[in-house]
C-alpha cells in the first residue's frame, strides 16, 4: 500500500477510533490492512493490557520484543510468565552484535550518562534499530502509548501514518488511565513487571530507569539525569524529541 493511501487509511481509521472500545480498535485496524501487523512489547503494564486484548480476539498480529541487553531481571520474568500464559513465542530482536561492540568500545560500558548524544546513540543501537527489523515489511505497528504519560505523548492520535516508516501505527489504549490498565491487569490476572509494585511506572533498562516518587510525572524515572521533559528513545518520536507526522521535515 502506498503512503498516499495509507495516509488517507489513518485519517479515516482515526474518525471512527474515539467511538470504539480498544479491542475493536485492534479488529479495525488488522481489517483495515491487508499485510503484516506487529505489535511491539516491552512488559509495561500497558503492552500487557494490549496483549491481552490482541490474544483474546485471536487477532493475527505478530508479537516482538526489544531485547537491547540492558533490561531489569524481573522484565525478563514477566516475558517469560507471559509466553506461558498465552503459549506463544513473542519473537526477540537483539543490538546488531559488531555495532554494540563498537559502541561499547567507544563510549564505555555506561557511556551513557555522559551526554544527550551518548545516551541517543545507545538507543540507536539498542533500540531504533532492532526495532525497525521487527517493523521491517509491516503495513501496521501497534504501541501501548497512552496519552496521559506525558504532554508530550498528548500531542499523538489513536492512529497515524509513520511516514519514516511507511506503516500505520495505533495506539489502541491511547485514552486510558494508568488506573483503567491497573483494573484490567487485576480483574484478568494477567502477569503484570512486579517493579511496577516498587515505584517503576515506566520501565526501560536498567541503568537508565528509576523508581519514582509520589506526584512525579509517569516518565521521570527514565533517563533521569537529563534536564529535557521531551525525553524519548527514538522509537516513537525523532531524534530531537518532535512528533513525526506527514509532510513535516524529520
Ligand atoms: S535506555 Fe539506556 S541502556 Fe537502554 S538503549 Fe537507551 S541509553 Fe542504552
Amino acid at each position: 500500500m502506498n503512503s498516499i493511501k495509507l495516509s488517507g487509511l489513518a485519517d479515516k481509521l482515526n474518525q471512527q477510533m474515539a467511538s470504539l472500545a480498544p479491542q475493536e480498535r485492534l479488529t479495525a485496524l488488522r481489517q483495515a490492512l491487508p499485510g503484516r501487523v506487529v505489535f511491539t512489547t516491552s512488559f509495561g503494564i500497558e503492552d500487557q493490557v494490549i496483549t491481552q486484548l490482541i490474544a483474546s480476539a485471536g487477532l493475527d498480529v505478530a508479537f516482538a520484543t526489544l531485547d537491547t541487553g540492558r533490561l531489569f531481571p524481573q522484565t525478563y520474568t514477566v516475558w517469560q510468565e507471559t509466553e506461558a500464559r498465552y503459549g506463544m513465542r513473542i519473537e526477540p530482536f537483539y543490538p546488531d552484535a559488531r555495532a554494540t561492540e563498537d559502541l561499547v568500545r567507544a563510549q564505555g560500558i555506561n557511556g551513557f550518562y555522559n551526554s544527550v548524544d551518548a545516551r541517543k546513540a545507545c538507543c540507536g543501537v539498542r533500540k531504533v534499530e532492532p526495532l525497525a527489523r521487527s517493523l521491517a515489511g509491516a503495513q501496521g505497528w501497534i504501541t501501548g502509548l497512552r496519552a496521559d504519560q506525558s504532554d508530550h505523548r498528548s500531542g499523538l492520535e489513536f492512529v497515524s501514518f509513520d511516514v519514516q516508516r511507511n506503516l500505520l501505527k495505533l495506539s489502541p489504549i491511547f485514552d486510558w488511565s494508568r488506573d483503567d490498565c491497573l483494573r484490567f491487569t487485576q480483574e484478568h490476572a494477567i502477569p503484570v513487571n512486579s517493579l511496577h509494585g516498587q515505584g517503576f511506572l515506566s520501565i526501560g533498562c536498567a541503568p537508565c530507569t528509576r523508581a519514582i516518587a509520589e506526584g512525579e510525572p509517569e516518565r521521570a524515572g527514565r533517563w533521569w539525569w537529563e534536564q529535557d521533559d521531551k525525553k524519548e528513545c527514538g522509537l516513537h518520536f525523532s531524534a530531537d524529541g518532535k512528533i513525526i507526522r506527514p509532510g513535516a521535515s524529520a
